[in-house]
């Protein structure tokens, strides 16, 4: 793999994260893995819309520098390390604060209904995994139970990150779950937001297995509402679907329910 080209194509991936409103100032990190224990990164503490391709690094799977560099690689380097160790299959991972996947992680809400046929087909859901302080175990054992069959999370209280087998597919991938989480939100604000039947999901699943775009084991092992597996108590730090879903009653509705709360337990 031709390296010069790598580090210019990151440059390019991080500067239209930049210029796309995906992150500011020294956040987030893009790397490419070049071979099997060689991967090129962003160095720490650099802005993304500034970047050159003489200050990418080029590290080993630890994070150790494998060329002279005055930079360091991000400190949210095992956040990288984990998904390159669990997933043979990828070669590129992408890390940014995209606003509304953001505030979708802040919120406590994942991105898990089917409410776009071209979402179902290409990313499927992206769950939320529980908070950890970056750089730390902490993080990456929040994420690592689902990185077997999604291709991007949504990390609580601090941003999201995709990956894929090429930069470009885990920036789109990124793109994507930023893109559907303001729809979900606009949808939401409008008050309703309806999702594709069950029917309709299941030949969206057909069509994507047909097309090799996912696994047929992916319909178990996504953590969404519309996935078919008994999400609720598998690997650590999955939580069922909707736990953290608002309600809304009217007065008279509400009332109604406590009364007959109040009936109940006389
Ligand atoms: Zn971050």
């Amino acid at each position: 793999m031709d390296e010069q080209k790598v580090k210019e194509e990151i440059v390019e991936i991080a500067t239209r994260c930049y210029d796309r409103g995906l992150l500011v100032a020294g956040d987030g990190n893009i790397s490419v893995r070049v071979a099997p224990n060689r991967i090129v990164s962003t160095p720490s503490g650099v802005s993304k819309g500034w970047m050159k391709p003489e200050m990418m690094v080029v590290v080993d799977i630890d994070g150790n520098p494998l060329e002279p560099s005055h930079l360091r690689v991000s400190s949210e380097w095992p956040m990288h390390r984990v998904i390159y160790q669990a997933r043979p299959d990828i070669n590129a991972v992408v890390h940014a604060h995209p606003p509304y996947a953001t505030g979708f992680a802040v919120a406590g809400l994942s991105l898990s209904k089917a409410i776009l046929s071209e979402v179902v087909l290409t990313l499927g859901c992206a769950p939320l995994a529980a908070y950890g302080t970056p750089s730390t175990r902490e993080l990456t054992d929040a994420i690592e139970p689902y990185l077997e069959f999604h291709d991007a999370l949504l990390m609580a209280n601090h941003g999201a990150v995709a990956y894929a087998d090429t930069l470009e597919k885990a920036f789109n991938k990124l793109e994507t779950l930023e893109h559907t989480c303001k729809i979900s939100f606009i949808a939401r604000s409008l008050g309703n937001e309806n999702t594709i039947p069950d029917r309709a999901v299941e030949k969206l699943f057909e069509i994507r297995e047909r097309n090799g775009a996912m696994r047929p084991e992916a319909r178990a092992g996504q953590v969404c509402s519309y996935t078919p597996g008994d999400n609720s108590d598998g690997a650590a730090g999955r939580r069922r679907d909707g736990e953290n879903e608002q309600v809304t009653l009217t007065r008279a509705e509400l009332v109604e329910l406590l009364v007959e709360s109040a009936r109940l337990f006389q």
